[in-house]
């Protein structure tokens, strides 16, 4: 096992062992950079994953207190837990279902595109859809996604085919089983998916791809990596320059430990790396470091999200196969004459009986829940997943409240959108008729979980006073800081995040490497 010393400042700290960081450590390590990243998480590994759902969920979810505000339905179904992330090395890749379609180009030109939208804090991203589809090549490589650069596609299980029959009878046309980062075949070392239908518990075979099993083994490999779990990061130094010259952070034993670098990358999913950067205020930066905008925190997006269960008259049995396998792409189109600006996607989702009783209807409870909840193995679920629309509003704080270590934790404050309720109803209708056009006996609509895409509080911008990182995510106030994380999202798009913070993580390796060549860094 790889150790670099406390203070050598030629390291590379990255803060976060998920999509982001994981990936930038294995892309940094490649290319001979001494790397030391810090998850706040444990190293669990397939072995330690309960499955169980909430056995699961306690173990790997980031379940320290946030605190909620604003008048999204969460603050109420679920004050305590805002949003749905890991606290463990692998991050949240290690909980996600996969699903990986890519932005769409009109998506980087949200302003452009939609104009000025009431309420709306819209940008234009500083980069275009053909700068990134060389890493988003990369990234579906990486990555073995089905249905890309020869890869087959996952079995269609019974949830899958009743959304696929109402897709066809609805007249949509754009469905499949993917694309999705699990495997269908042996790829990259790992095996083909056993269809066991738990891979919001962890995966136990590693046939999704994750930073766990695939990422960090690999940058380990190389023997540049520093790993450090249980690694707290609770603030970035810097020098009188306003350079970063290195992270201080909580170790296993609750000791304060500061590790130097010649380099910073904060992925910490949006929520903690807003917070870590307004934790390191200072004389310098006295709002919080790389925030001379006043942004950080800012523009908080989560996906306008909500589910649709189809009750039918004989078993679906969703829970076999994969969790997530099934995307009607149809509404994801540019089409601003459906009432509301922005696409969604459709995916299918599954739970098990214990969340399906938690999350089907939050706040009902008697016969009527127990009416649904009796139907369970006759019903078919999907996710609706498209673009929410930032607001300088929504936003990340430090809150009154505390941590175990006496730190401020972070407030989530959020108000949906006249745009984001326009689109959910439109999904949720549009979904209820998929299961209508087979017969489904009834439709229940949920709103949205706790956050699982979270993005923005970072958001790249040309300009400078615009936002807080540039084209490459790296800080304009900080040249030696960058962010690596969905934070940086000028805009949310309707695809899932993670193949997109993945080929940014990529790139932005690419812009270090080249950056240190040159000695500009
Ligand atoms: C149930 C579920 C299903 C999902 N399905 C999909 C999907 O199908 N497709 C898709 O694109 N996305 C999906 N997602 C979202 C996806 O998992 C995230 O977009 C992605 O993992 C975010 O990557 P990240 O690097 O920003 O953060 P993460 O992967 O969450 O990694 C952040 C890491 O940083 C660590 N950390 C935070 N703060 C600190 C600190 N101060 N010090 C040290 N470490 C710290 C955390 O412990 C965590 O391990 C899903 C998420 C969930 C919960």
């Amino acid at each position: 096992m790889t150790r670099f010393d406390y203070d050598d400042s030629d390291v590379v700290v990255i803060v976060g062992s998920g999509a982001g960081g994981g990936t930038l450590a294995h892309e940094l390590c490649r290319r001979g950079f001494k790397t030391v990243v810090l998850e706040a998480g444990p190293h669990l590994t397939g072995e330690d994953y309960h499955n169980d759902e909430w056995a699961a969920f306690g173990q790997m979810a980031w379940t320290d207190p946030r605190t909620t505000s604003g008048s999204w339905a969460i603050a109420d179904d679920f004050p305590n837990l805002p949003a749905w992330i890991v606290k463990a090395v692998g991050g949240t890749t290690t909980h996600w279902a996969g699903a990986c379609p890519r932005f769409k180009s009109h998506e980087f030109a949200a302003r452009t595109t939609y104009g000025d939208i009431e309420g709306a804090d819209l940008l234009d991203w500083p980069i275009t859809l053909s700068e990134l589809e060389p890493y988003y090549d990369q990234a579906e490589i990486k990555m073995g996604v089905t249905h890309r650069h020869g890869r087959p596609p996952l079995p269609a299980n019974n949830n899958y085919k009743v959304f696929a029959n109402g897709a066809d009878k609805l007249g949509y046309r754009d469905y499949s089983t993917g694309p999705y980062a699990t495997n269908a075949e042996p790829y990259d070392g790992r095996p083909a998916s056993i269809q066991d239908g738990f891979n919001f518990q962890g995966d136990k075979h590693g046939s999704k791809w994750s930073t766990l099993v695939a990422e960090l083994p690999k940058a380990e490999a190389t023997g540049n990596l520093d790993l450090r779990p249980d690694s707290q990061a609770v603030q970035i130094l810097h020098g009188p320059d306003g350079r970063a010259t290195g992270v201080l952070y909580v170790d296993r034993n609750g000791t304060l430990r500061r590790q130097r670098a010649a380099v910073v990358s904060v992925a910490g999913n949006s929520i903690e790396t807003a917070r870590l950067l307004l934790l390191s205020a200072s004389t310098r930066f006295p709002d919080g470091m790389a925030n001379s905008s006043g942004q950080v925190g800012r523009n908080y997006m989560r996906h306008t999200t909500g589910t649709v269960w189809g009750q039918f008259d004989k078993p679906v049995r969703m829970y076999r196969g994969e969790t997530m396998a099934g995307v009607i792409a149809d509404e994801s189109r540019l089409d601003t004459g459906r009432g509301f600006v922005g696409g969604y996607y459709m995916q299918t989702i599954a739970l098990g009986p214990a969340f399906f009783a938690k999350f089907v209807a939050p706040g009902s409870w008697g016969p009527k829940l127990a009416e649904i909840v009796d139907g369970y193995l006759n019903t078919a679920g999907m996710w609706i997943v498209g673009e929410d629309m930032p607001q300088g509003t929504n936003r990340i704080t430090l809150s009154d409240t505390v941590d175990e270590h006496g730190i401020p934790v972070a407030n989530v404050h959020f108000d949906d959108h006249p745009n984001d309720v326009a689109m959910r109803r439109h999904g949720q209708q549009q979904g209820a008729a998929v299961y209508k056009a087979v017969g489904a006996h009834r439709t229940i609509e949920t709103p949205p979980y706790p956050s699982t895409h979270n993005l923005g509080t970072c958001r790249m911008s040309q300009r400078p006073g615009d936002g807080v990182v540039d084209r490459f995510g790296r800080a304009h106030d900080v040249p030696n800081l960058f962010v690596t994380d969905g934070s940086v999202f000028t805009t949310g798009a309707a695809a899932n995040p993670t193949l997109t913070i993945v080929a940014l993580a990529t790139r932005q390796a690419d812009f270090i490497a080249s950056d240190f060549r040159t000695g500009r860094n």
